[in-house]
């Protein structure tokens, strides 16, 4: 018989259930593929960078894969549609009986699936499997057999779950009989725009279990102290290969609990504070299940689609820019364009600021933010964004609207974080370096560094009265 692994987000060999599956008839023969869809990532708005560090991990397990006798074939076509029609041709070509895969929860790679399924019936039998969460969607639900819409009940009942379940990791797959295979050709690079791989992090899952083993040895227990400074690496830096299935969050819990045993009975501990994070992940993947609009970019909190937004191009751009005059959102959306990664408070700070300084549409920064992310995944992503802008479940209230000033003061006091990625306040002395502007008029010197674009206070009573109208219907 012939066994077929179709490999998407979930490019590791360890702790793959889908491969693990294929791999557990001896004298089976097993393949894999790996399907780029270069238009639809476009649609997606994949960030040319995921798209570089897809590439880069799909080398890296094509060669881990040939050394346990199991070629991984690799094609190009150009969306979803397509990948199915030729993965049809393929598996009749091959003789394959059995397709695995592991689940993706988003509506068109759902959608696929279920085609592809169809197409096959009779053919070949599929298999697909839960892997890119601790606790499948659906598995954790209210009394009355619905998805949690609020966060606290979720983690509650999710942790309850956890410890009923078996979370076990699952091993690589041994050598196949007929032992190690030359590795087939994949090209060197995606018929996608190029980018620049990031030297933070290195491709591979010996990298990613590198970092999880040293954070959870070293670092977790400081977490809950460290976790809001941007200017420190005080949390993990995982996400990258956690959006694309380097690293599963099986791997993260197993971990966690092997260096602290106590982790779900000790709720004040950083390593609950981290593994609470990991929740947010799976809240985020189940939301999206229950909900698919969410996908569509549809608001969870209706009435929030009559706020009348600011179609303000010059706005938008200096935000994308780092030009807005506010330094703490300038920086982080500096880092952001020049490495794909975004601390999480300046991930809420900086969408904050767009949706409720700028009253612009949250689905721009959704857009913008996708497009550079090297950890881009649209349930996180999504569900951030609508928490920033009020739009969300269990999202802040709208009438909660971070001051990027005082934000910048109370999280980069020193602005150390700000002097790294806006030189042009290197001079600027601590106490002045949130509002810079001032003390330059003081020493009568000028910056090279743009005039706020809006006043904060203006702005925000801007934006409580538009979400106020919206709220009473007009
Ligand atoms: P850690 O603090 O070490 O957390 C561990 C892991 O938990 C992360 O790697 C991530 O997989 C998960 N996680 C942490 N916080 C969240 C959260 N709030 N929601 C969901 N998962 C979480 N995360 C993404 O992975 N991809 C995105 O596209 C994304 N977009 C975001 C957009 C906005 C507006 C906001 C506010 C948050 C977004 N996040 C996103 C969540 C969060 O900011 C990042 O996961 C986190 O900063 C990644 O850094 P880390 O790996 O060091 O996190």
């Amino acid at each position: 018989t012939t066994h077929l692994v179709w490999l998407r987000n979930d490019l590791r060999i360890t702790d793959n259930k889908a491969l693990h599956a294929a791999c557990s008839d001896p004298d089976a023969r097993v393949l894999a593929v790996f399907i780029a869809t270069p238009q639809q990532w476009r649609q997606h708005e994949m960030a040319p960078r995921q798209a570089a560090f897809i590439h880069a991990n799909l080398l890296q397990v094509q060669q881990a894969l040939a050394e346990r006798g199991i070629p991984l074939g690799y094609h190009q076509c150009d969306d979803f549609a397509a990948a199915v029609d030729w993965l049809t041709a393929y598996c009749a070509q091959q003789q394959v009986d059995r397709l695995f895969y592991n689940r993706q929860y988003e509506i068109n790679e759902r959608q696929r699936d279920q085609r592809l399924e169809q197409r096959l019936s009779g053919q070949a039998i599929c298999q697909g499997f839960d892997d890119s969460l601790l606790l499948p969607p659906g598995s954790v639900q209210t009394g009355s057999g619905e998805m949690y819409k609020i966060y606290t009940p979720f983690r509650k009942a999710f942790i309850q779950r956890l410890t009923e379940s078996d979370i076990q990791s699952l091993p690589a797959p041994k050598p196949r009989v007929g032992g190690a295979l030359p590795v087939t050709a994949i090209p060197e690079a995606f018929d996608y725009p190029p980018a620049e791989p990031n030297e933070d992090f290195p491709a591979g899952e010996e990298a990613a279990l590198q970092r999880l083993r040293s954070f959870c040895r070293e670092q977790v227990q400081d977490y809950l102290e460290q976790r809001d400074l941007p200017a420190i690496a005080g949390t993990s830096s995982l996400s990258p290969y956690l959006a694309i299935g380097v690293l599963s969050p099986r791997q993260c819990f197993n971990r966690l609990r092997a260096e602290c045993p106590q982790l779900l009975e000790n709720h004040d501990s950083g390593a609950f504070g981290w593994l609470n994070e990991l929740i947010w992940r799976e809240f985020y993947r189940h939301l999206m299940v229950a909900y698919p609009a969410l996908c569509k970019h549809r608001p969870f909190i209706e009435w929030t689609d009559r706020v009348r937004w600011q179609d303000n191009q010059e706005r938008l751009q200096a935000w994308q820019q780092g030009a807005t005059g506010y330094p703490i959102v300038d920086a982080a959306m500096r880092q952001l364009n020049s490495t794909g990664w975004m601390h999480n408070r300046l991930r809420m700070i900086s969408a904050s600021f767009l949706v409720k300084d700028l009253l612009i549409d949250w689905r721009a920064g959704e857009s913008y933010f996708m497009s550079q992310l090297l950890d881009g995944d649209l349930a996180a992503n999504n569900g951030g964004w609508q928490w920033a802008a009020s739009t969300g479940t269990d999202a802040a209230p709208y009438f909660r609207i971070f001051n990027p000033t005082t934000q910048g003061e109370r999280f980069d006091p020193q602005g150390t974080f700000i002097r790294k990625w806006l030189p042009e306040l290197a001079d600027v002395p601590d106490n002045a370096i949130h509002q810079p502007h001032r003390w330059a008029e003081q020493q009568q010197r000028v910056l090279d560094y743009p005039l706020p674009i809006v006043d904060h206070k203006q702005a925000r009573l801007e934006t409580l009265a538009a979400f106020e109208a919206a709220k009473r219907g007009e």
